[in-house]
């Protein structure tokens, strides 16, 4: 029981522990609810009977007890509410809709460039949300929230844009008040990196590490630092930023102005374009002639296949991000770094050659611990995560979306961020 809170506090409190607990162990008694809490078994009825009664908790089957009377077991009414994740990339926009347990029930993919200079892009990515509400057919009167996952830093404390590199910021500043406007929910904006960091520990592969690095490789390369089981964002949110990191003093120039920086040698296009570049080689005789890319599809189907061209470029590629993960290591000592986004499609063919790299650098003290982790999400891990920062603020305040659940709530629909 919460001490020293006025009563409001400590009943919203003792809710969402509540409501936690349902979520984290159930189908869970009431009984079990009083001894996990440490509340007394009137105050978690009364607690139960409310969540009950808004239909975000229900009774289900009965325990199994050899002796007695079987208790009633409780579970999340998962369908309940619904948070969208959207995934604001440079050359596409993924949506997705989770209930509160994080299952997808719907996922949309358009291909809406953030970097061409017309000015609807936030109308368009608007017009996405509202198609995909359509398409899953969930009342938007469930839609808890719309969480989005940017590839750029943020000021956390401010959710504000506070730099502009590849990416135009204003942009995502409008599409934020619009949706919000358009659709009446709150609305969260977080780096990309950190919420697929959050999300391996949610529901993926980081669900046992406390200080782990998660390392997302798409169009570009970032870093979702967790120390303690939170992100750790940095003095002005920019943890993390690894993709100018310098790894070859002499290699590509940057859009940053420097050179050989993690981003120019590790990302997903650059692996399809030497892959194209190997073909056009091995085909021509040339590398002059600008050969076309092929996709991350044939490239995942090439590398299974065995194609020694695609491996030779994954190979490349596992090298240089070994690179940086070494330093990365050395410098935070964590349990596990989880390399995830697109690039985890290519499975053992990226994680095997990735692993002797590290093996052939890494310090001896952490090649015997570090684990090296392949995420099991690939081209949804940002937009799952971007939902999960919905989810998470539902349980943590659930009398913020569901009027009536606190008698003093100040507004079911208010703005959160
Ligand atoms: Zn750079």
């Amino acid at each position: 029981m919460e001490q020293g809170r006025n009563p409001q506090a400590a009943r919203d409190h003792n809710r969402s522990l509540m409501l936690r607990l349902v979520r984290d162990r159930g189908p869970i008694s009431r009984a079990e609810l009083a001894r996990a809490s440490l509340l007394s078994k009137p105050a978690v009825t009364d607690i139960v009977d409310g969540l009950i009664q808004h239909e975000l908790v229900r009774e289900t089957a009965k325990g199994d007890v050899a002796v007695g009377r079987k208790p009633i077991l409780l579970e999340i009414n998962r369908e309940a509410m619904w948070a969208i994740g959207i995934d604001l990339s440079r050359d596409h926009v993924d949506l997705l809709i989770t209930d509160l347990m994080g299952s997808v029930c719907r996922f949309m993919s358009r291909r809406i460039s953030f970097d061409d200079e017309d000015e609807g892009y936030p109308e368009r990515v608007a017009k996405c949300v509202t198609d995909v509400i359509r398409d899953s057919g969930v009342p938007a009167s469930r839609i808890a929230g719309i969480g989005v996952g940017y590839p750029m830093p943020l000021s956390h404390v401010r959710r504000m844009i506070v730099c502009d590199g590849q990416m135009v910021g204003w942009k995502t500043v409008q599409l934020k008040q619009l949706i919000e406007r358009e659709f009446g929910v709150p609305v969260y904006l977080d780096n990309d990196a950190n919420v697929a960091a959050l999300h391996e520990r949610w529901h993926g592969v980081a669900d046992s590490f406390r200080d782990y690095l998660f390392i997302l490789v798409g169009n570009g390369v970032g870093m979702g630092v967790v120390l303690g089981g939170a992100v750790y964002r940095g003095a002005s949110g920019m943890a993390g930023e690894i993709g100018h990191m310098s790894i070859d003093p002499d290699g590509p120039q940057c859009l940053c102005g420097s050179r050989g920086c993690l981003e120019t040698l590790v990302s997903v296009p650059r692996l399809l374009s030497e892959v194209a570049q190997a073909g056009a080689v091995a085909e021509l005789g040339t590398s002059s002639v600008q050969p076309v890319s092929p996709t991350l599809d044939d490239v995942v189907g090439r590398a299974f296949a065995g194609d020694p061209t695609v491996a030779s470029a994954i190979g490349e590629m596992t090298n240089r991000l070994a690179v940086a993960v070494t330093n990365l290591v050395n410098t935070f000592d964590p349990e596990a770094v989880v390399i995830g986004g697109p690039v985890a499609r290519l499975g053992d063919r990226f994680m095997i050659p990735f692993r002797e790299a590290m093996a052939a650098r890494a310090h001896p003290l952490f090649a015997e611990k570090t684990r090296l982790v392949l995420s099991r999400y690939s081209q949804d891990a940002v937009a799952r995560g971007a939902a999960m920062l919905v989810v998470e603020d539902f349980f943590e305040s659930p009398q913020r979306y569901v009027p009536g659940l606190s008698g003093t709530q100040v507004n079911g629909r208010s703005q959160l961020s």
